[in-house]
């Protein structure tokens, strides 16, 4: 058996970004870029208004506050359009927020400060030079790198490439994941349940998993636990990037997933990690297929997706970063682990002051997926420590992106 850190090292090891293709703006939020955006011109592209207001000279409006200041307005400018004529001194051009700055202003008054009398305004206060104009380039100087590869596409990266004219950009393909699952017992969630039957949720809940992250996901069903069945659906899950069977994967009688990862092909890169739930994973690479058998237990399912697989997914969508932040949290109760194994506990968390708390979800076998239902995260009792106290501090990661106070 070997760690899971070790277990996880040997899972980046064969994943690799996947190949770059180009992507829509409204279709790469999520993605990973594969080139550095160069500004090639200005943003703004002009010097232009911040208010609805007056263009004017600054210096026309000295001692405003002690005198009247009244300007001559020459001309309108809506946003859009420019100034038909230049300003002179003594005068104002009536701006929108976003019109280009007319020539000879230097300045912007706001119009909650002014009042128009005829076709003329006055000016209540001084107005400082350069004031209330956005200068071209103050956003993006032209020839400024302002995404580089390796960049997370969010909404802001996609709103920057939009205001500098890419319409496509260059990032890393998604993967495409299969899922089967694997046991004579199961059968679909449509499905009544007869004798000795239970509903395949596996495939359901690592779909999720899957879909959270952005990636392609097809479920390919179930097989049932004969060694035909199950190489059939393994085959054609070989075509994908991913291929995940659930079950199957321990020493029973009638489980068949190494020996068919192996008539396969599949070259075998670990089995068996010491930790609970989760032991029996066996993963292997076959063809740049990268295939996972995690074992049937639900729980034991969805945590080895979490702590292997998404890892694996976040690396071939070309991720730098791929593993949740460990915090320190104080655990809230005794948690015995007299195993060789590393005990991973579903807990809810909380947030008091600067303090991470974390108490168990419930029963934590490992075919009890209430225990991650409601989970915020999950909790690592050392191996071969026979556990920990209640108030001991432990590692944590967290499972969502939100969190609670007390
Ligand atoms: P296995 O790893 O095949 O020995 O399965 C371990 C346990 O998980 C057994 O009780 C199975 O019935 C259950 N199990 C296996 N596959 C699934 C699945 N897809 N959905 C829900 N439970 C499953
Ligand atoms: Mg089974």
């Amino acid at each position: 058996m070997i760690t899971i850190e070790e277990a996880r090292t040997r899972v980046l090891a064969e994943a690799l970004p996947l190949a770059v293709e180009e992507r829509s703006l409204s279709d790469a939020v999520g993605s990973i870029l594969a080139e550095s955006v160069v500004a090639p011109h200005d943003v703004p592209p002009f010097h232009n208004s911040a208010m609805d207001g007056f263009a004017l000279l600054a210096a026309d409006t000295a001692g405003a506050e002690q005198r009247e200041v009244s300007l001559r307005i020459s001309d309108t400018v809506p946003a859009g359009h420019r100034a038909r004529v230049a300003l002179a001194a003594g005068e104002a051009i009536k701006i929108m927020t976003g019109a280009p700055l007319p020539e000879g202003a230097d300045a912007v008054v706001e119009v909650e400060v002014t009042e128009e009398v005829g076709d003329r305004v006055l000016v209540r206060r001084e107005v400082a030079h350069g004031e209330h104009v956005r200068r071209a380039g103050e956003d993006v100087t032209r020839g400024t790198t302002v995404l580089a590869p390796g960049d997370r596409v969010g909404a802001a990266e996609i709103g920057i490439a939009a205001s500098l004219g890419f319409p496509t950009l260059r990032v890393h393909r998604r993967p495409r994941v299969v899922i089967v699952a694997t046991g004579s017992e199961l059968v679909e969630v449509h499905e009544a349940i007869g004798p000795g039957q239970i509903r395949n949720s596996n495939s359901y809940s690592m779909e999720a998993q899957c879909r959270e992250l952005g990636v392609f996901v097809e479920r390919l069903g179930i097989a049932p636990d004969e060694y035909e069945a199950t190489r059939a659906l393994l085959k054609q899950g070989l075509s994908s990037d991913v291929l995940i069977t659930s079950g199957g994967v321990s020493v029973g009688e009638f489980d068949f997933v190494k020996e068919v990862q192996d008539d396969l092909g599949v070259e075998r890169r670990l089995w068996r990690v010491a930790m609970k739930p989760g032991k029996p994973l066996a993963f292997g690479v076959k063809d740049g297929c990268l295939v996972f058998g995690v074992p049937g237990n639900p729980v034991a399912a969805m945590v080895s997706f979490e702590l292997f697989i998404r890892p694996a997914l976040l690396r071939l969508m070309g991720h730098r970063r791929v593993l949740r932040p460990v915090y320190q949290a104080v655990m809230h109760e005794d948690l015995e682990n007299r195993h060789g194994r590393v005990h991973v506990v579903r807990v809810r968390a909380w947030r008091e002051g600067n303090t991470w708390h974390a108490s168990s979800t419930g029963p934590q076998g490992s075919g009890i997926l209430r225990s991650m239902v409601n989970a915020d995260g999950l909790v690592f009792v050392p191996a071969d420590t026979g556990g920990i106290r209640a108030g001991d501090t432990v590692e944590m990661t967290l499972l969502r992106e939100e969190y609670r106070e007390a």
